[in-house]
């Protein structure tokens, strides 16, 4: 086997090492069939087990029952961004919109082009998308509230939900989908790109309370609808298989061998602290998210001497740490500590900082 280092990407991401081989193993030869698993139809049993085994898992793991549909849909969290108002927000409505950056801005931006009517309820642009906006008083006759429950690029996630009352909440959970337990009571739809934190890109997950199904215009083409999904078992046409097939060994990974969410949140939640508390003893470096609103996903730092940060990125290549550079669009460092990456590997990142701090602090 090739060398694996530790891999800090924002997306695509790790994938647990035991996935991985998994997938290795039986990449020739399919539980037993004779083909690749790249190779089968996806209107065989074979690949039926697939598909209904990773919806069972979705729903064991989020713990919600029947009044929840799971959708597997390609395009990536960006198309769910068109998706949702288009079947959602009727033109006679109007939704709101909670922006905490890049991939809210997005999201508003995407429902303004199909002429929808979307209110701006709160914002944190004014400093920089640094923090998570507070008491914020939603319209209580919006279609739905729109949140990023984890932004990515500026490493802040809200800790609790916003009260919204009897309208529902949509958010994009693409970087903390199964990072810690979730409650979905308050949530209508959720959404995320697997390629974060569930497994290749290519598929993306979708949860919809079925209530919201009866709001599907008609009239939508049929593969922009979320009832086409919900009714065809997400096979309305060829599904991404593999894709779908990888995001399925990854939640058998979560349930049986993590031991489910709760613990999955313990995890992660002790390798953000180990590398927040670094920061903040350091001079050296420092975190740009407020701290109340610090992401246990992306921790996003500077170097207080900006002029070492590429450095430092090489530096940390060269000792077997990739993917630590900040979004292109904010600069800096960032590390992404999705559920795939190991508890040793902050611990890695950590001692390499200091190291690096003693070198040239
Ligand atoms: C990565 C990301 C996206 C974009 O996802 P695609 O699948 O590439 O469209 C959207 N929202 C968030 C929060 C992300 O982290």
């Amino acid at each position: 086997m090739g060398k694996r280092i530790y891999n800090f990407n924002p997306g695509p991401a790790a994938l647990p090492l035991s996935v991985l081989k998994e997938i290795q193993g039986e990449f020739l030869d399919f539980r037993g069939s004779g083909m690749s698993i790249t190779e089968v139809s996806h209107r065989s049993t074979l690949f039926d087990e697939v598909i209904n085994d990773a919806k069972l898992r979705v729903r064991r793991l989020l713990q919600f029952g029947d009044d929840h549909e799971v959708l597997f849909i390609q395009g990536g969290a960006s198309l769910q961004f068109t998706m949702v108002p288009m079947n959602l927000l009727h033109d006679d409505q109007v939704a709101d919109y909670v922006n905490t950056g890049a991939w809210s801005t997005k999201a508003i931006k995407e429902a303004q082009i199909l002429n929808k009517q979307v209110r701006v309820s709160a914002s944190s642009e004014d400093r920089d998308f640094t923090y998570i906006p507070k008491d914020i008083s939603f319209n209580e006759a919006a279609a739905y509230v729109h949140i990023t429950s984890n932004n990515t690029i500026r490493g802040t996630q809200w800790s609790s939900y916003p009260d919204t009352g009897s309208v529902p909440l949509v958010s994009d959970v693409s970087s903390d989908i199964m990072g810690r337990p979730m409650d979905l009571a308050p949530f209508g739809l959720i959404y995320a790109g697997a390629q974060k934190n569930l497994g290749p890109a290519g598929v993306t997950l979708v949860v919809i309370r079925k209530d919201l199904l009866e709001r599907v215009p008609e009239t939508l083409p049929v593969m922009l609808k979320y009832t086409t999904f919900a009714t065809k078992n997400s096979m309305f046409n060829t599904p991404p298989c593999f894709a779908i097939y990888v995001v399925q060994l990854v939640l058998k990974w979560l349930e049986e061998s993590i031991g489910g969410l709760p613990k999955m949140g313990e995890i992660n939640k002790e390798k953000a602290a180990l590398l927040y508390d670094y920061l903040d003893k350091s001079d050296f470096y420092w975190g740009t998210a407020a701290k109340e609103d610090r992401s246990i996903m992306n921790v996003t730092f500077r170097l207080t001497e900006n002029t070492l940060e590429q450095t430092f990125i090489d530096r940390a290549l060269e000792n077997g740490l990739a993917g630590l550079k900040g979004h292109r669009s904010v600069g800096g460092c960032r590390a992404s500590l999705y559920n795939a990456v190991g508890l040793e590997a902050v611990k890695a990142l950590v001692s390499f900082m200091a190291d690096f701090e003693r070198r040239y602090g």
